[in-house]
């Protein structure tokens, strides 16, 4: 175990709030019927296999990979497809969906257990793609293509996002502390994966007993060490994990395989294990259902499919002040406004929060106070990059930096205003995305032409 220094400039400490820290995990019932998008993934959409009519069993997939940054969507209960279609869709929008009604009975396939020792690095990678692995921590990058770096960016080190720093959140917690040896076993597959022999986890000092337990089962791996790390959001944000935990910097336009690191969340790992070792693709997921305005905050394991609403209804139910319900934690998660939205593979979080938690959506004048500036951890100025997104100005926004924008939510979280910067910014981040592969496109088609 260890203590390093690793405070960065900007950042907030916003209220922790983490009612559920002590309470155990509960297991949820199956829901009479689950939900499936196709998307629940950065990368190509799964492609469906079954056809309504079908009966499937839990574990049975029932979408497979499109392509290589894609991964398969596995159902989670046994049962009969009763529609494939459009459903409501944690984005916002309507997406591709698979639903299946539960008979009860979950059946499920039969699963192929291994001995990870026995694996090659390319059968490790195998396995993990047909489980349906992601970012469990809410980013829903396929981890296979994580763990398949270019041969030109050796990785030398693994690093175990255990820092969960977003108020309320405590899946990742408990997670720690009740599942602390399938942890540490998918970690080292990790490592395996990647031929690294140095592994490290970070957790916010805010979790002494999740540090001394890992910090107690890791002595049995001598490659792995478990470091406590300072209690400051964005403390979870891959850079600054990598910055506090290595002290490298991943430059701008840049990835941790840069710098050569690899970041997983602890509950990734988790599921590695099962994956790997098991043979068991992702079903199911921690998510901590709590806000003030959940009436008996939780943490549960849900099936993936699950609607918000029996979730919310497993926890109590929703109080009368709800102004909003959010996917994931308040700083970076999404409003939702229907609860027939499924659980998915990255769903962390469910909060319930009432009015004074809530960002305003309406539009406010800057009162030009700079508390912004002074909480954004990448160093930008997001009152200014709110004035270019405004005129549409996107060469300046893309000057500016908008780019390197995490999307963390410090600078609204900081705003005397209470004025909706990062919905500003992730718009303005999306044209200027846009105005580049234009650029590059015509920068193309310029050069191809002087080739002629
Ligand atoms: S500008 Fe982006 S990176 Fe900076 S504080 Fe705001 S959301 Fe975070
Ligand atoms: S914190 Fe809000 S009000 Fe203050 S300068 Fe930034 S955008 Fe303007």
């Amino acid at each position: 175990m260890g203590t390093k220094p690793q405070k960065f400039s900007g950042g907030v400490h916003p209220h922790e709030h983490k009612l559920t820290a002590a309470q155990a995990i509960e297991n949820m019932p199956a829901p009479a019927r689950a939900i499936f998008p196709v998307s629940q993934h950065i990368g190509a959409p799964a492609r469906p296999v079954v056809a309504i009519g079908d009966h499937v069993l839990r574990g049975q997939v029932i979408a497979e990979a499109c392509g290589f940054v894609s991964v398969p969507i596995h159902s989670s209960i046994s049962g009969e497809v009763v529609a494939i279609g459009d459903f409501p869709h944690l984005l916002g929008r309507p997406i591709m969906a698979i639903v299946v009604e539960n008979d009860g009975k979950d059946e499920e396939v039969e699963y192929t257990p291994a001995n990870p020792a026995t694996l090659t690095p390319d059968q490790i990678k195998k396995r993990i793609t047909a489980g349906g692995l992601v970012g469990m921590g809410g980013a829903t990058f396929p981890t296979h293509v994580k763990l398949s770096p270019p041969p030109e960016k050796p990785i030398d080190t693994v690093i175990l996002n255990g820092a969960e720093c977003e108020p309320f959140l405590t899946a990742d917690h408990r997670t720690m502390l009740e599942m602390p040896d399938d942890l540490l076993a998918g970690m080292d597959i990790i490592m395996k994966a990647l031929g690294v022999t140095r592994g490290l986890i970070g957790i916010e000092n805010n979790k002494p007993d999740a540090i001394a337990l890992l910090g107690k089962k890791a002595e049995k791996y001598p490659n792995i060490e478990v470091i406590g790390l300072h209690v400051q959001y964005p403390q979870g944000s891959e850079k600054h994990l990598i910055k506090s935990l290595t002290g490298r910097e991943v430059p701008p336009g840049k990835l941790p395989m840069d710098v050569k690191v690899v970041v997983q969340n602890v509950t990734t790992a988790v599921m590695v294990y099962n994956a790997v070792t098991l043979g068991k693709p992702v079903m199911d997921r921690v998510i901590t259902v709590s806000g003030f305005s959940i009436k008996n905050p939780k943490n549960v394991r849900a099936r993936i499919g699950t609607p918000f609403y029996e979730v919310i209804d497993f926890c109590g139910g929703l109080k009368d002040d709800v102004s909003k319900v959010v996917a994931g934690g308040p700083m970076m998660g999404m409003a939702q406004f229907t609860l027939s939205v499924p659980v998915i593979k990255g769903t962390s979080g469910i909060l319930g929060l009432p009015p004074q938690m809530v960002q305003d959506v309406a539009p406010r004048a800057c009162v030009r106070c700079a508390r912004c500036v002074d909480s954004c951890p990448m160093g930008l100025m997001p009152n200014e990059l709110v004035d270019a997104v405004d005129a549409k100005d996107w060469e300046k926004a893309e000057q500016l930096g908008i780019l390197s924008c995490i999307e963390c939510g410090s600078c609204a979280y900081a705003c005397l205003g209470k004025r909706p910067i990062v919905q500003v910014l992730k718009s303005g981040k999306a044209e200027v995305m846009k105005m580049r592969q234009k650029r590059d496109a015509e920068k193309k088609r310029l050069e191809e032409e002087a080739k002629k």
